[in-house]
């Protein structure tokens, strides 16, 4: 099993409740577990731009070369700017394409990194500098790798960004299942959002998400799912507040692999965010993710 990772996304931010660090620890303790080996992982170079001019603008992409984000538009993204945070979100889609791909000729990709959902076509947004989600497919149905694929946003914040970048493309399926009363304050409309109150808990958020991912699944038939496996609807999240347990979030990736390999739907896996209080926390949520595709999907599991 190959993972896509880089070095690189271990950006410094200062003092950021984003933790970059989180990339290689998690890189660590997936060879720690014996999951991996050091060979096991593959560094992307950044993307091309013809591939990441599929879902952004010139006007944008000049701007982040250049540096020369407006004050307004650095708080939009709420990041500290830099060269390399620059780079690390080029590599970071290349990253996203390369797991895609791989998951089309495998069944299951781990990108340690991407899900940048809230950026848009001509901003970033939200931590997110650049949607590698969108690109990805976008980059795959160029290709003609696939026609249709969907998306399953489970960040505890809404996928926006790709809601918005697919609002009106039929071949993509868009779903959000996301914490209602909190960032981004303006929801895009997604082809289905599941929007839930604060301090749902495990039951009422795997019975929300059963009742309506698995039929949208079953009617669209996608031949790729791009699975946004945030760790933040985690209940000691410092930004969300959905109170989910990790046995909560490991069930979570049980059923989002479980019905895909029951569909023959290739996976690819990217992390988005998480802010547990304790970053160790965040990294196993993590891992367990990625520990409960290799189960489900990957050597042996189809
Ligand atoms: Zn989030």
């Amino acid at each position: 099993m190959k993972f896509f990772y880089s070095p690189m996304y271990e950006v410094d931010l200062g003092e950021h409740i984003l933790p970059t660090i989180k990339f290689r620890l998690i890189k660590e303790k997936l060879i720690e577990l014996g999951i991996g080996t050091a060979e096991d992982f593959e560094e992307p170079p950044p993307a091309h731009d013809d591939d990441v001019g599929l879902v952004h603008s010139s006007t944008y992409l000049d701007k982040l070369r250049r540096g020369a984000l407006t004050p307004d538009e650095l708080a939009v993204l709420d990041l500290p700017f830099s060269p390399e945070l620059v780079e690390a979100a080029w590599i970071g889609v290349e990253g996203t394409i390369r797991t895609a791909r791989y998951a089309l000729e495998t069944g299951l990709g781990v990108h340690i990194g991407g899900g940048g959902h809230h950026a848009f076509p001509d901003h970033g947004a939200g931590y997110c500098v650049l949607n590698d989600s969108a690109i990805a497919i976008r980059a795959l149905k160029r290709e003609g790798r696939i026609v249709k694929a969907m998306v399953v946003d489970c960040d505890v914040h809404q996928g926006d960004g790709t809601a918005f970048v697919f609002r009106e493309d039929p071949s993509v399926f868009t779903c959000s299942i996301h914490q209602e009363d909190l960032y981004p304050e303006v929801k895009q409309q997604s082809d289905l959002d599941i929007g839930l109150p604060s301090g749902t808990g495990d039951e009422g958020y795997l019975e929300e998400l059963s009742r309506h991912f698995l039929p949208a699944l079953e009617i669209f038939r996608p031949q790729l799912l791009v699975y946004v496996a945030g760790a933040d609807p985690y209940q000691d999240d410092q930004e969300g507040e959905l109170r989910l347990s990790l046995e909560g979030l490991e069930r979570r990736d049980q059923m989002i692999y479980r019905e895909a390999l029951r569909k023959r739907v290739p996976v690819v896996v990217v992390l988005a965010g998480g802010y547990a209080r304790r970053t160790a926390d965040t990294v196993a949520i993590h891992v367990t993710t990625i520990r409960t595709g290799l189960h489900v999907l990957g050597r042996g599991g189809g």
